[in-house]
């Protein structure tokens, strides 16, 4: 079964980079994926009162009452979603999240319909879970979305869910309302179809972007569609290993069967913590996306300037997604030729001593992945290396 598992592209390249830090090199990570931000004093402030009230035991599968009730109580605020507590599961991270709901669903020759580039862990998921991705190429001339008559054509007899992740990882496209009812429209032609909606990114939206989710667009496919969010992006708190689900009661139970089997449950504090961050003040989350923009611009307008790097201006997330398809067939200083985006990513580290993730991970080259959750001056210092190190190849 693991042989159907890749390394996540993500964490083998931050571990490289660690590794080089280790031996002494210099290098500049900007490879990861999570805020730099503390996690907000209120919140930490929840759990350490959780801690000194005891509240230190195995919590129910799904989530303790007052999280579940806390994520439907959000989801009512943010997006007009009519969820019950009954409706919601609390995971360790979206990602377990994630990993449970297409567990708990696929099998054997089972589709997903996956339009890339995508996160890095949809397709290794899919296929662990015994099914096949249908991957459909959103380029850039489509601002990275998928479009309905894409859709259409990828929906087939077998396709069991629909994966659609916006704001996205890696290129920051933002669905809007309008582009998910056009979806929308083809998948209540299709009433086989589940969509899992990833919202991790919801908060970190930029300029006149609006974050719309699909349930909210099409309240007739809510009773089909899996809402995943958490804690990790938008609270600053990804090594809290807090995300939830809503959706329909029969795959909540579904995956919360497989939950007990696995990790019981999620920590008792984190999910004190993840109440308080839900129910309380949500001032950080413009200060921070101010610090974001500031950075995104920064980046974008750096990335442009370098002759061979082009790169859009993305509306959400924390990360830009650079064409490095100019670079492809360059000859790098020691003579070597740049054969595709693992090999440019691989001479940023070793030339220019920047760790970026390279496009082949999020299942589309030739192009790699910069996070901009960096602090400002990191961020200049890296794209000056990554100019320098481009203006020596030949
Ligand atoms: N979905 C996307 C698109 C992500 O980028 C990530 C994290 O990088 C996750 C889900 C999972 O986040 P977590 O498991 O920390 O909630």
């Amino acid at each position: 079964m693991l042989r159907r598992l890749r390394d996540s592209a993500t964490i083998a390249t931050t571990r490289r980079a660690r590794e080089l830090r280790a031996a002494g090199r210099d290098v500049l990570v900007i490879s990861g994926g999570e805020p730099d931000f503390d996690t907000p004093e209120h919140i930490k402030a929840a759990a350490h009162s959780a801690l000194d009230k005891g509240d230190t035991k195995y919590t129910p599968t799904e989530g303790t009452p007052a999280l579940r009730a806390a994520i439907a109580a959000k989801l009512a605020r943010d997006n007009g979603l009519a969820v019950k507590p009954e409706n919601v599961i609390v995971g360790t991270g979206g990602k377990q999240v994630i990993f449970n709901a297409l567990m708990a669903t696929l099998g054997e020759g089972d589709e997903a319909v996956v339009p890339r580039p995508c996160w890095v862990s949809y397709p290794d998921i899919v296929e662990l879970a015994g099914a096949r991705p249908v991957y459909v190429d959103c380029g850039p001339d489509q601002g990275f979305k998928l479009t309905a008559a894409q859709l259409r054509d990828a929906i087939g007899p077998r396709t069991r869910w629909l994966i659609l992740n916006s704001p996205n990882n890696p290129t920051g496209a933002v669905y809007s309302a309008a582009e998910l009812r056009a979806l929308a429209d083809v998948l209540l032609e299709h009433p086989n179809v589940m969509v899992l909606t990833d919202d991790i990114y919801e908060y970190i939206v930029f300029d006149d972007a609006k974050f719309a989710t699909i349930a909210q667009v099409e309240p007739r496919l809510a009773a089909r569609t899996l809402t995943v969010n958490g804690m990790s992006k938008g609270y600053c708190m990804t090594g809290w290993r807090i995300g939830y689900g809503a959706g329909p009661e029969w795959l909540i139970r579904a995956m919360a069967k497989l939950q007990g089997q696995t990790t019981t449950s999620c920590c008792s504090l984190s999910q004190a913590a993840a109440v308080a961050a839900l129910n309380g003040p949500h001032d950080f989350v413009a200060r921070n996306n101010a610090a974001y923009q500031r950075r995104r611009d920064l980046v974008v307008e750096a990335v442009n300037a370098v002759p061979g790097l082009a790169c859009a201006t993305p509306q959400g997330a924390f990360y830009v997604y650079v064409d490095a398809s100019r670079l492809i067939g360059a000859r790098r200083p020691d003579g070597g030729v740049l054969g595709d985006d693992i090999e440019v990513a691989a001479y940023m580290l070793d030339a220019a001593g920047v760790a970026v993730v390279p496009g082949a991970g999020f299942g589309y080259s030739p192009w790699f992945r910069l996070c901009f959750a960096y602090a400002d001056d990191v961020l200049r210092d890296a794209c000056s290396r990554i100019a320098r190190a481009v203006s020596e190849l030949r």
